[in-house]
């Protein structure tokens, strides 16, 4: 954990989700509270669909977060890629690529949902770092909830 210093923290990936849309605005402004908890951080912010976030939908053609599996990134851009197709792309190429180790160390993506599921981590990856991060927060909030994706990283969109 102590080499995860570049930390991408995002919100909006859902438009309608606005509590990470809050967050990255707060703390792209001001990150002295993330600085206080981790003094070497390097944290950059992306407000991921941005024309979602504008229409305060959950997206705007298709739905972003289903956009990021390698079959997707892979094809060749094409006239009918959708708004979030080309966004993911460009999130891809910024950021990754998907399951390379630079130049992120965590991405942290920031939703809400109405369902009553509490504080919830969806884990995407079961590295030692990702699981100390996750224990660290099921310490510091007893109520939070784990959930392990299930599928092949590759392949998780
Ligand atoms: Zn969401």
């Amino acid at each position: 954990m102590d080499t995860a210093r570049k930390i991408l923290i995002v919100g909006g990936t859902h438009g309608n989700e606005l509590t990470g849309v809050y967050l990255q605005r707060k703390w792209s402004a001001d990150p002295s509270p993330l600085l206080s908890r981790l003094p070497s951080g390097e944290f950059q912010f992306l407000l991921a669909n941005p024309d979602a976030v504008q229409l305060c939908r959950r997206y705007a053609q298709t739905d972003l977060n289903r956009c990021f599996a390698h079959s997707t990134l892979a094809q060749p851009a094409s006239p009918q890629d959708t708004t979030e197709i080309r966004r993911a792309r460009q999130i891809d190429a910024a950021f990754g690529p998907k399951g390379s180790t630079a130049p992120i160390d965590l991405l942290l993506d920031i939703h809400n949902t109405t369902a009553n599921m509490g504080i919830t981590l969806i884990l995407s990856a079961r590295d030692a770092m990702t699981c100390r991060i996750a224990a660290h927060l099921a310490r510091e909030f007893p109520q939070v909830r784990l959930f392990l994706q299930p599928e092949e990283r590759s392949e998780s969109p």
